[in-house]
């Protein structure tokens, strides 16, 4: 099958969490833009490996695929090993992998907070350091970081969570800063609250949290918080992120940008 990407255009990016919800839009999105993939995330061995297929086929570019998981560094810099090791350097980086919990603070698990930070934070600066000298190298680069709205704002009962995206935001600016004569650019995207896996297995916790019914969760919580009164979709999210891993984004940096419906304008 003829291809209209060259390889000097085409690029590597490597999406933390891309196995389900934004990380697969946006990793499908990059496909789509031309690029070569470096998929992560948990799920079933022959799930993925059908997806990885699929994805190379359609878009007409390599996906590969590591199963590490982000909690563990040393698991995190043999991905990133194998995948600078395979494709000379990662030119995008989107750490996307994350995961949430709901309780009060004082009666918060002690290792899901500790896993938290190292998966939706400290994930995110071990791959951005051992990704960075290779972008340095091509001079051209972009380190993307999926936040959230709890990057700007808080909520109750998500005291990790919080706690992670506001450090992710304050991340991706010193990053930004440090590469900003090289070529390499750095963002965080702050999406609302978008229908996935994730936000869909903390409805009942958030339900017994606040004493309501889950409809009454996603109506007079979730939704309360977005003007527009819908959940963001993951096309939105993967199309704004496939636009600031573009050339035309280049001046885009140090950004902590909602795609929020609204919610943090209030
Ligand atoms: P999701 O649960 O659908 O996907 C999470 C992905 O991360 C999966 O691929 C999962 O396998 C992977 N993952 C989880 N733990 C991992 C680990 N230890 N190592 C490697 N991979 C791991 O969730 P989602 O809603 O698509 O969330 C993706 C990102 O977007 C997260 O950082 C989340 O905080 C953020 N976010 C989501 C929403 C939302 O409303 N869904 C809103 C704002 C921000």
């Amino acid at each position: 099958m003829s291809h209209p990407h060259t390889r000097l255009l085409r690029k590597t990016a490597l999406v933390t969490g891309s196995t389900s919800g934004i990380g697969l839009g946006i990793a499908t999105a990059l496909a789509a833009a031309g690029h070569d993939l470096v998929l992560n995330g948990f799920g079933e061995a022959a799930a993925i490996e059908q997806l990885r297929g699929e994805l190379a086929q359609l878009h007409g570019v390599k996906v590969r695929y590591s199963g590490a998981d982000l909690s563990d560094p040393a698991a995190t810099q043999a991905m990133m090993d194998e995948a600078i090791g395979a494709c000379g350097a990662i030119d995008i980086l989107v750490n996307n992998a994350g995961i949430q919990y709901v309780a009060p603070v004082d009666e918060f698990p002690v290792e899901k907070w500790d896993a938290i930070i190292a998966i939706n934070l400290s994930a995110a600066f071990h791959t951005t350091r051992l990704a960075l000298p290779g972008m340095k190298e091509r001079g051209w680069g972009r380190v993307l970081n999926i936040a959230s709205a709890h990057a700007l704002v808080a909520s109750p009962f998500k005291s990790a969570y919080v706690a992670a995206k506001h450090g992710i935001a304050g991340f991706t600016k010193t990053v930004a800063l440090e590469v900003a004569t090289q070529g390499i650019t750095a963002n965080a995207l702050c999406p609302g609250y978008v229908w996935t896996p994730l936000v869909e297995k903390q409805v009942p916790d958030t339900a017994k949290a606040r004493g309501l019914t889950e409809r009454q969760v996603i109506d007079d919580v979730l939704l309360h918080a977005q003007p527009t009164k819908q959940f963001v979709t993951i096309e939105q999210v993967a199309a704004y992120a496939a636009f600031l891993c573009s050339d035309a984004a280049a001046s885009i940096t140090g950004a902590v940008m909602p795609i929020d419906g609204g919610w943090t304008a209030q």
